[in-house]
């Protein structure tokens, strides 16, 4: 039995909660992996209701659990997702974009990865002001960086893709920072001489993600260009509703959507759940090789594979070009499990 806690977010947070909460309730009474599920309160409902984006009692049930998810919180991200990767040590944020059959994408050939560090640089909130001017540190570590560099050579070890790792920075112009981690990169390289090794200016890699997406397998980049990055890949690859992502770190993992709140589309029943769902196949992979359990591995397949046949057969919500409901397509993954 695994206890998930699921922190239900703001604007279509809870709408992609509940799409998630049946799709796992399907699961629990369908196959043999079971768990149970807590609800959390974070974002900016939990600090209009208890003062506090991230409240301890969610912080205390968070520990507790053996995997959390977290749908997108709204305008009080930095003081939920920001703290917790810290806190809980979840330095490697895995964004895969893929080609799905049938979608928006620019080719159909794209399957890459984004490793994005997740616990330096713009995101310490070390800001401040000095006298007329406004200060942000961008910290960037050789241990952090060396650690994420060896993270993206083993996903690259692990999938069938070309066995690539391309190393994203700015260290033309960010020479201490960004040369800090181009180097760490390279250094960690040397340690895997089957896998190809590649460093690219941001900038470039922006514009190559629009001409050449396919050319790319795993992506390493710090955590502001990561973000930025990955919004960009989803889009390549046919939209953010349809774009999944991890956090992980030695211990313990989360897993959330690349998007956020979505407040434009929220309440409408029309949001993208595949997302979200997408982000749970990742949770069944990390449940998988940490506890050993095959069984897993099986159902984080069906899960996506079902995707994958909705999206073929047409059946899609509007964001993609179709006409489901968020509770229409999630009614059409269960009824295929
Ligand atoms: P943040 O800055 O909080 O990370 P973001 O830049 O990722 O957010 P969002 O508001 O999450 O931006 O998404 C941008 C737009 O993409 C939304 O306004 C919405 O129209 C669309 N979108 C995002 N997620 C989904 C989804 N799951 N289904 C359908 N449309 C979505």
């Amino acid at each position: 039995m695994y206890k998930i806690s699921l922190i239900t977010g703001d604007g279509i947070g809870p709408e992609l909660s509940e799409s998630a909460i049946s799709v796992l309730n399907t699961i629990n009474d369908k196959t043999d992996v079971k768990f149970e599920i807590t609800k959390l309160l974070a974002g900016d409902i939990a600090l209009k209701e208890k003062g506090k984006a991230l409240p301890d009692e969610t912080l205390a049930a968070i520990k507790n659990s053996d995997v959390c998810l977290k749908a997108p919180v709204g305008e009080s991200a930095a003081d939920v997702i920001v703290v917790l990767r810290r806190m809980l040590d979840l330095y490697a944020n895995i964004r895969p974009a893929k080609s799905y059959p049938h979608m928006p994408a620019l080719r159909d050939d794209i399957d890459m990865v984004i490793v994005r560090e997740n616990t330096e640089d713009l995101y310490t909130g070390k800001e401040f002001s000095l006298g007329n001017a406004s200060v942000a540190l961008r910290i960037i570590s050789e241990n952090a960086s060396k650690r994420i560099a060896k993270y993206a050579f083993e996903i690259a070890k692990q999938r069938d893709g070309m066995r690539k790792v391309t190393c994203v920075h700015k260290s033309n112009v960010m020479r201490i920072t960004d040369g800090m981690f181009a180097k760490a990169c390279a250094d960690v390289a040397k340690d895997y001489p089957d896998i190809t090794f590649e460093q690219m200016y941001v900038d470039a890699c922006a514009m190559n993600l629009i001409r050449q997406p396919h050319q790319f397998d795993v992506v390493v980049t710090t955590n502001l260009f990561g973000d930025i990055l990955s919004d960009e890949s989803s889009q390549v690859v046919g939209g953010l509703g349809m774009a999944p992502a991890a956090n992980i770190g030695d211990k313990f993992a989360l897993f959330e959507p690349v998007h956020g709140a979505a407040f434009d589309i929220a309440g409408q029943n029309i949001a993208n759940p595949s997302s979200f769902l997408l982000s749970i196949k990742m949770m069944f992979d990390w449940l998988a090789a940490k506890h050993n359990d095959s069984k897993c591995t099986e159902i984080g397949q069906k899960l996506e594979s079902i995707i994958f046949g909705l999206v073929k057969d047409g059946i899609k919500t509007k964001d993609i070009g179709g006409d489901k409901t968020t509770a229409e397509f999630t009614a059409e993954i269960t009824n295929r499990f």
